[in-house]
């Protein structure tokens, strides 16, 4: 009982995604004695449903996806027990592992819609209780994931919001440095190849004044959500889409190459150019981005930003690379005082 109600302390103090998730596989590891216990986040790319973790345990410690490399999932059709399970909208389903381990599926359910799921790998069979016991946890997980989820998300587009932007991408820096383990270097080594970077970018919707002015706000806002699910239709899961303020936006695109990072934005910015936006008809973006290095927060958003300006003082509507403006002479390489606004 004590260590349930220090568990659950734990679950409904984290104020944050990643440690909600390590905090439900620390309380149900401990108390059903589980081997493993993994959270898996559900998405769908080319329209086809991914499974990929988010939190699990190695070698004895509660690990998560934030820490480690990419990983690009797995269909979701190599787990045809969890899938049978969603099919008949159960709240769990048990199979046996190739070790002859028991193997519990749980599916989170939010509005008829699931996006995490629950993997508990114990050597022994689950009892009633700790059935029970399982699904009493997994409520106040999923409850607090609500929570959090209105604290993170801006509440006009949905898209994560300025306050978790400054705390992913600080998070997403200081993993941008060696860590101690072997396997955590080799592996990050060969993720980091020269070609391989990290990309931020700054989209500001262009002469987005005038559609206020001339159809008024609510005209406004509505090309802000169709903008936000353009955004999000355009990029992949792992890669993370906020709202920074008003009609600007920013996208952190992980590990892909600067010619991959060059066309992915510029096939947003044509997808918003060829979307036919009620009443307003036509609107374009500007997109400035920058290579997400060792600087700091601050210095990487003015290179983005800088890029962004440049873009808008030639021409809008297209996409510019803060490296090559610098390399070719047209930008300097000095943190502009717009920079300043954003902190
Ligand atoms: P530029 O191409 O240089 O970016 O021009 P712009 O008109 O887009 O830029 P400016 O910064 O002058 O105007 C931004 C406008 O965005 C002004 C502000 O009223 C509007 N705006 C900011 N937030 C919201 C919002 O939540 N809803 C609506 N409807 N308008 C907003
Ligand atoms: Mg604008
Ligand atoms: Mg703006």
């Amino acid at each position: 009982m004590q260590a349930l109600l220090k568990h659950l302390v734990d679950i409904t103090c984290q104020r944050d995604h990643t440690l909600l998730d390590t905090s439900i596989v620390s309380a149900l590891r401990e108390l059903v004695g589980a081997s493993q216990v993994r959270v898996h986040e559900l998405f769908r790319y080319r329209d086809e449903l991914f499974v990929r973790p988010r939190a699990w345990v190695r070698d004895d410690q509660v690990v998560s996806q934030e820490e480690g490399p990419d990983n690009h999932g797995e269909p979701i059709t190599n787990y045809p027990s969890l899938v049978e399970c969603i099919k008949q909208r159960k709240n769990h389903t048990e199979e046996s592992g190739p070790g002859g381990e028991h193997v519990l599926w749980l599916p989170v359910w939010l509005n008829d819609k699931v996006n995490t799921c629950l993997e508990v790998i114990n050597p022994v069979p689950y009892s009633g209780d700790t059935l029970r016991m399982i699904e009493g946890i997994l409520c106040v997980y999923r409850n607090y994931q609500n929570i959090l989820d209105y604290s993170e998300r801006d509440s006009l587009t949905g898209l994560l919001n300025r306050k978790t932007f400054d705390e992913k991408f600080s998070r997403l820096l200081a993993a941008n440095v060696p860590e101690a383990t072997p396997q955590d270097q080799e592996e990050r080594r060969l993720q980091c190849s020269p070609e391989i970077g990290q990309w931020l970018a700054v989209v500001d919707i262009d002469h987005f004044k005038r559609v206020n002015d001339q159809f008024g706000h609510l005209y406004g806002d509505e090309v802000l959500i169709l903008v936000a699910n353009l955004l999000r239709q355009s990029f992949r899961s792992q890669d993370r889409v906020f709202r920074f303020g008003g009609e600007e936006f920013v996208v952190l695109l992980r590990s892909t190459t600067l010619d991959d990072a060059r066309k992915i934005f510029d096939r947003f910015r044509a997808n918003v150019e060829q979307h036919e936006f009620p009443q307003v008809g036509r609107v374009t973006v500007s997109v400035g981005f920058a290579s997400i290095s060792t600087e700091s927060p601050v210095m990487i958003l003015g290179h983005a930003d800088q890029a962004l300006y440049y873009a808008k003082a030639n021409g809008r509507n297209r996409v510019c690379f803060y490296d090559e403006l610098v390399s070719s002479g047209e930008l300097h390489s000095e943190v502009s005082n717009v920079t300043v606004e954003f902190f």
